[in-house]
């Protein structure tokens, strides 16, 4: 891997890519017109048999001794075959049967067609010729070399079609052997499907696009990295729901760093076909190789990408399975300086098989989240740009009017309203027509998307508000560092904590973090008086860890010190009594019941701040620490982590 590991010298024009490959077809064509000249010549009657050129008088003879079985004229070259009748082939031939065939001919000039006519009419009179004399024209040839030919010609078509068929629109009628390269779609300079996107074009999405700076910059000038010794990721993997603009950042990438760009969706790699796959992604390796620097994007990874079924009785898709583990192999193959970088993008990060996320492959998760309130903005404003709209249109009205949108619906509402105003034949787009638009999306996406109502979203606040109340005003519980009530992934808002950096957990932090755990339902309970099903992950959370407080760390009054933890997977045993196991559901219920009730107790007295909290989050859809503090004042615990803000955040997300 020695050469590969060199530094790639820009984009040199590649001659051997524009070599036309040698093709298979073109074989199978050969093999084809040779054989059907094998049966045309075969098929030919008269042909068969041996020949002999005699004079016209010679010919004349023969007719006259009586040989002639038939005579056949041929009015264009002409000449004449006489067919010697069996028994005098030995006459003619001085050989037998088996030698010269069953229709062995002597061949003449005859001088013309009267003459010929004449002397065969005497000659049938005399009785020396008893058959027939025809006459034949060259374009009974290709007439009969046609006819001969027909089924031949009919297979070939036949399979053609079928190979077309499966071939699926694979260049041509080569598709069969075409199969297993890649189908990428590459853009690149100078191509026809050019089109130069850049990081302008990305409205938002400012800590993704800070994300990927690296690579861009690492295209750009990979010596600069190499001759440091750096390594650069070899792929990242973008995740977040559709219409986010993972593809758009992917080709931004591109774009800024002026390379030729792969782009080819994962269920591109599966076909019906085994090995299809596999080839593929070696076929796109070899190609994107040939071009370094450049970029592969994979859309929608999870199509090969899923994790491999660990039972072999439940029949994994071994197609699938090879596929991945080439995609692995030529990750892992190329040094990781080769100037490839892979992007991928899914919405389910963790379906994905844990090899493809281990370093040196996807090592890099970006989320691409659904934009808040001031991205919505800027994606309308990106959006806009070609549209002609009216002077009084408020772009902050529309950001608000659409929570929940991704960039690809608001492109949609963008769109959709400039066809609404084009219908009612106005001159430029007015809010009218924008909400109009807006309307008719919600009402296609309601099913398939988070679009919120006014009260879900008021729900949402005070949820999340509840755990950034809590979390600021325990001693314990890990500083907040944002809030959002985006909705991402299956969560309906988030919060980030920045988890404090410890080898060991007290009962005290365990508590604090279960109590501002429950603080989103308990705030729920308090200030819209229902509770939702928003808390369910909430809660799940919130449940395991008191029983493993109470049966594995023990951490409860009733059951001090004792660990019921098990490593056996499959144990059916419980290493306990029944009378421990309720025992153990009991100190969990309580243990829950307490901190929820300590959660609650906070928020009345914290009401105030919460409110305010709550309702900033309405308007502005993300909060980050400093507002908190605003409101409640700065943490008297500052603790050592909270001095590292600057530092990336882990994440943490949840209802
Ligand atoms: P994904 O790959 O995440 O499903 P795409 O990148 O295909 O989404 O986005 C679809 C379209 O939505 C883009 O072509 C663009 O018009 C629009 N879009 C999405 N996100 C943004 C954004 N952040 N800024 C501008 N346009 C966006
Ligand atoms: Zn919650």
């Amino acid at each position: 891997m020695a050469a590969q590991n060199s530094t790639p010298s820009g984009n040199k024009p590649n001659q051997k890519n524009k070599m036309p490959r040698f093709n298979l077809t073109w074989l199978y064509i050969a093999i084809a017109v040779a054989l059907g000249y094998l049966f045309f010549a075969g098929g030919d009657s008269d042909q068969s048999g041996a020949s002999k050129n005699v004079t016209y008088t010679v010919f004349k003879q023969y007719v006259e001794q009586g040989y002639a079985n038939r005579i056949v004229a041929n009015k264009d070259d002409g000449t004449v075959r006489l067919f010697v009748k069996p028994e005098h082939i030995r006459d003619v031939f001085q050989q037998g049967v088996e030698q010269t065939g069953k229709q062995p001919f002597v061949q003449a000039d005859y001088p013309s067609a009267d003459k010929l006519d004449e002397f065969i009419t005497q000659q049938q009179e005399l009785g020396n010729f008893t058959g027939e004399l025809s006459y034949k024209k060259s374009d009974d040839t290709l007439m009969t070399l046609f006819w001969n030919l027909f089924p031949l010609l009919l297979i070939i078509f036949v399979w053609i079609f079928i190979m077309r068929r499966m071939g699926s629109g694979g260049g041509g009628m080569g598709g069969i052997f075409n199969v297993g390269r890649s189908r990428a779609q590459l853009v690149e300079k100078g191509s026809d499907n050019e089109s130069k996107i850049t990081f302008k074009d990305v409205a938002g999405q400012a800590s993704a696009k800070q994300e990927v700076q690296e690579i861009v910059e690492f295209l750009k000038n990979p010596k600069k990295f190499t001759d440091l010794g750096g390594k650069i990721p070899k792929g990242a993997l973008l995740v977040g729901p559709p219409g986010t603009g993972k593809t758009l950042l992917a080709k931004a990438v591109a774009g800024e760093a002026d390379v030729p760009f792969f782009s080819m969706s994962g269920s591109d790699f599966v076909e019906m076909f085994v090995g299809v796959g596999a080839s593929r992604v070696r076929d796109l390796f070899r190609q994107a190789k040939e071009k370094a620097p450049c970029i592969i994007f994979i859309d929608e990874i999870d199509a090969v990408g899923r994790a491999r079924s660990r039972n072999a009785m439940m029949g994994g898709n071994d197609e699938r399975e090879s596929t991945l583990n080439q995609l692995l192999t030529e990750m892992d193959g190329f040094g990781t300086n080769s100037g490839v970088i892979i992007m991928a993008a899914t919405n389910r990060a963790d379906i994905l098989d844990k090899a493809l996320l281990r370093a040196g492959r996807f090592d890099r998760q970006i989320h691409v989240d659904l934009p808040d309130l001031s991205e919505r903005k800027a994606v309308f404003k990106v959006h806009l740009r070609p549209i002609k709209i009216d002077q009084s249109l408020d772009i902050d009205l529309l950001a608000r009017q659409t929570p929940g949108f991704s960039g690809a619906d608001i492109a949609n509402v963008c769109n959709e309203a400039a066809l609404i105003a084009a219908r009612h034949g106005k001159q430029a787009v007015t809010k009218e027509d924008f909400l109009a638009a807006v309307d008719r999306i919600v009402g296609g996406l309601e099913k398939k998307t988070k679009v919120m109502t006014e009260e879900e979203k008021r729900t949402i606040a005070l949820h999340e508000a509840g755990h950034a109340t809590i979390s600021w005003n325990l001693q314990y519980a890990n500083p907040l560092i944002k809030v959002t009530i985006v909705p991402r992934g299956r969560a309906l808002g988030a919060a980030w904590y920045l988890p404090e950096e410890r080898q060991i957990t007290t009962r005290e932090q365990m508590l604090d973090e279960m109590c501002a755990t429950l603080g989103g339902r308990a705030a729920e309970e308090l200030f819209t008086g229902h509770i939702s099903s928003g808390a369910m992950n909430d809660l799940e959370r919130v449940t395991k860890q008191a029983y493993s407080m109470i049966a594995y760390m023990g951490m409860s009054e009733a059951l001090p010190n004792l660990c019921y933890y098990s490593n056996e997977e499959y144990s059916w045993q419980r290493p306990y009594s029944e009378a421990t196991a309720e025992l153990i559901d009991k100190e969990v219920k309580k243990m829950i019941a307490e901190q929820y009730e300590r959660a609650k107790l906070l928020l009345q007295e914290k009401k105030e701040g919460h409110n305010q909290l709550a309702q900033l989050l309405v308007e502005r859809e993300v909060i980050y620490a400093e507002d908190v503090e605003k409101i409640f004042g700065k943490r008297p615990w500052a603790s050592r982590t909270e001095e590292l803000l600057t530092t990336q955040p882990e994440e943490e997300s949840e209802n």
